[in-house]
């Protein structure tokens, strides 16, 4: 079991096995930021993770060994209600991403953030972008997440010690990466999140949905729209929720 932060242990909501911490995004910026100075590992389940997690047990240990899970997404929002177990908020992984830059880009100790993930060249994109839009951010280094050598790369972040790592391998590699991460460096003090596609959405490859589909919950819609691809991965949503409706009741604070 995680230690409390700041002896405050949030109620855990359980969705088809996934421990989601009931926050508010504040409460979940506050975390975050506690966690870039003791070290920790954030992540953010959408239906699609949640979906795959329940057929992979290591999957699943790993997520529910988070010092932080956040739902990402409208869907699991409405799974929590579905099951009268409502969440305090949606808390996309971007926007929590951006409020760690935003709290990186302000801090004296000019640790940085390092972005690790997407295609070659798309890091380098983002950091020049995050940079000019969070005055005095510091990139302490990128790495795409295709060309590296684990080992190398994980002493690599080790050594410059940054503030926090974005992970955005997908999932569930870049959840298992943050594992392995820590497991080799237990007594390492960044804050290592998984965020999927956010660097090619900070480097402006992929276009976020913009802000009147967001209000209105279809950020998923956009993206199917602009991802046609993304159907197949899509259709766990109506079997996520369906499952959660009928999945029976448990609370994440006995395991
Ligand atoms: N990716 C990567 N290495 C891999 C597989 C995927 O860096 O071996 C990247 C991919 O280029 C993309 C991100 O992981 O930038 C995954 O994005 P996706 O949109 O699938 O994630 P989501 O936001 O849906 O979780």
């Amino acid at each position: 079991m995680n230690p409390p932060i700041n002896n405050v242990k949030p109620r855990k909501i359980n969705i088809l096995g996934v421990n989601f911490d009931d926050v508010t995004f504040e409460q979940a910026v506050s975390r975050a930021a506690e966690l870039t100075e003791r070290g920790g590992c954030c992540v953010t389940p959408n239906p699609e993770i949640v979906w795959l997690a329940r057929n992979d047990r290591e999957f699943l240990d790993t997520i529910n060994a988070a010092d932080l899970v956040v739902a990402d997404g409208v869907g699991v929002m409405y799974a929590a209600r579905l099951r009268n177990t409502p969440l305090a908020a949606k808390i996309p992984g971007i926007d929590l991403a951006a409020a760690v830059l935003e709290i990186a880009a302000k801090s004296a100790d000019g640790r940085g953030v390092f972005l690790f993930g997407a295609k070659p060249g798309t890091a380098e994109r983002a950091a020049a972008k995050l940079q000019a839009k969070f005055p005095g951010l510091r990139i302490a280094g990128v790495q795409d997440g295709y060309d590296y050598d684990t080992p190398e790369l994980q002493a690599r972040i080790r050594g410059v010690n940054p503030a926090a790592v974005f992970v955005c391998l997908g999932s569930p590699k870049q959840e298992l990466w943050i594992r392995d991460y820590i497991a080799r460096y237990p007594e390492q003090t960044s804050l290592l999140i998984g965020l999927g596609g956010a660097i090619d959405a900070f480097a402006g490859v992929v276009r976020r949905a913009p802000e009147a589909w967001r209000r209105r919950n279809l950020e998923w819609l956009y993206r199917l729209l602009k991802q046609p691809a993304r159907i197949k991965r899509m259709s766990a949503l109506p079997k996520f929720l369906l499952a959660a409706m009928f999945a029976g009741q448990s609370n994440g604070n006995e395991s």
